[in-house]
């Protein structure tokens, strides 16, 4: 099945913030006959991965668990795991993905405190420490946090979050979401005190969606053994139960396991901090562009931009929906619509994964020729030259570190 003209099918890129393009080496990967998953040598697969994907977690003294599933799999799993019916979770909703968030947890029957925060902010610290020195008998069993806001393209300081609880003197576990962060933009488990952190296959890493990928801390580990959710699918007793022996207590997602492999040592071959860099100067080339627009991005302060997926604002009267409706009739390209509260009002291109800058100025130009299309007070050009000049200048970073 092809989408779009069949001729062009897969020639262009998706400038989606997830599912990310997979590099041809990683779908390659991904294409291996079925095995035993029964058979002795899975284990040999599957516990170096999980110890190398505790190096990409930052944590030493976690697990790490893979569900079949998308990231929003991966949440359940979270919540259903470590906490009961009635348990009182305080998050704070700052675009489309906290909120859906939130949604799961009132479905599962906690009782949610939510702190709404502007769209273009970030997990509100201060915030979240005054509320928890509020609650004296600790009912607040869970602090909830998204790293990475993909709706808006905003990052909070997950670190920040941790002192707020630190400070309030409270044993609330901490909980972050890193799909669009992890193996993207720097995370530490440990080092933040995260205890449950949850990412799919299909963003940072590259992958085919269909793997939710959850760090659990030691807290994490303990709150398991009374939660009482019910969960089923999702329970962390027979994940590792079975892990410990080196198997599944069902069908493992072979093929998705065996490419989770080849990303993981691509990454770490790579370094995580080159992998950091190199989103770091793709997006700052974005962001030139946008400037070069004249447009705004959803991120009220330059600390909240995300290195992996830019929210941009459209200008009044112009309905972001049309745009990146027309850039994908007209041009076969991919942008993210605006989710939620930016729905109309905002277009979103991601620049995780495997993005160079090559491929990010084809990007830059396709969606110039589609505001031009529309009459967006922009000059065809002008972001793709701002990004040139960026990448240009920056370009032997890169070739540097490539070749160290
Ligand atoms: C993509 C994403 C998710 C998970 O979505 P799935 O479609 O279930 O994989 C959750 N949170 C954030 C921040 C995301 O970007």
């Amino acid at each position: 099945m092809t989408l779009g003209n069949p001729l062009f099918a897969g020639q262009n890129p998706v400038f989606i913030p997830g599912p990310t393009n997979m590099p041809d080496r990683l779908r390659a990967a991904m294409a291996v006959q079925t095995m035993d998953h029964r058979a002795p040598d899975f284990a040999d697969l599957l516990g170096p991965l999980r110890a190398d994907l505790k190096r990409v977690f930052k944590t030493e003294t976690g697990e790490v668990v893979l569900f079949p599933a998308s990231g929003t799999g991966g949440w359940e799993a979270s919540v259903t795991n470590t906490l009961s019916p009635g348990d009182t979770v305080l998050v704070a909703r700052y675009g489309m993905f906290s909120h859906r968030w939130i949604d799961l947890c009132q479905r599962h029957g906690l009782a949610v405190e939510v702190i709404d925060v502007p769209w273009g902010e970030g997990a509100p610290a201060d915030l979240f420490r005054e509320r928890l020195a509020a609650d004296a008998d600790h009912a607040i069993k869970a602090v909830l946090a998204t790293h990475n806001e993909t709706a808006t393209g905003v990052v909070s300081d997950i670190a920040a979050v941790r002192r707020a609880i630190d400070a309030a003197d409270h044993p609330a576990m901490l909980y972050v979401d890193c799909v669009s962060s992890l193996a993207s933009m720097d995370f530490r488990m440990d080092a933040w005190g995260v205890d449950l952190a949850v990412t799919g296959s299909q963003k940072g890493f590259m992958l085919a969606t269909g793997l939710a990928i959850v760090g659990i801390s030691r807290k994490a580990l303990a709150a398991m053994e009374t939660a009482a959710c019910p969960r089923c699918f999702f329970d962390f007793r027979d994940m590792l139960a079975a892990n410990a022996k080196g198997g599944y207590p069902y069908t493992p997602a072979l093929q998705l396991l065996v490419g989770l492999r080849d990303s993981t040592d691509l990454l770490l071959a790579e370094g995580l901090d080159a992998v950091f860099a190199r989103h770091h100067r793709i997006a700052e080339g974005v962001r030139r562009a946008v400037s070069a627009w004249g447009l705004a991005l959803c991120a009220k302060r330059p600390e909240l931009q995300s290195d992996t997926v830019s929210a941009i604002l459209t200008p009044p009267g112009f309905d972001s929906e049309a745009l990146t409706n027309h850039a994908y009739a007209r041009y076969g390209v991919s942008f993210g619509v605006g989710l939620g509260q930016m729905a109309g009002k905002a277009f979103r291109i991601g620049h995780l994964g495997a993005m160079t800058d090559v491929t990010a100025l084809a990007g830059l130009a396709a969606i110039e020729m589609a505001m031009r299309d529309l009459d967006y007070p922009i000059q065809l050009g002008a972001g793709v030259a701002a990004a040139q000049e960026y990448y240009r200048a920056t370009a032997g970073e890169t070739a540097a570190r490539a070749a160290a």
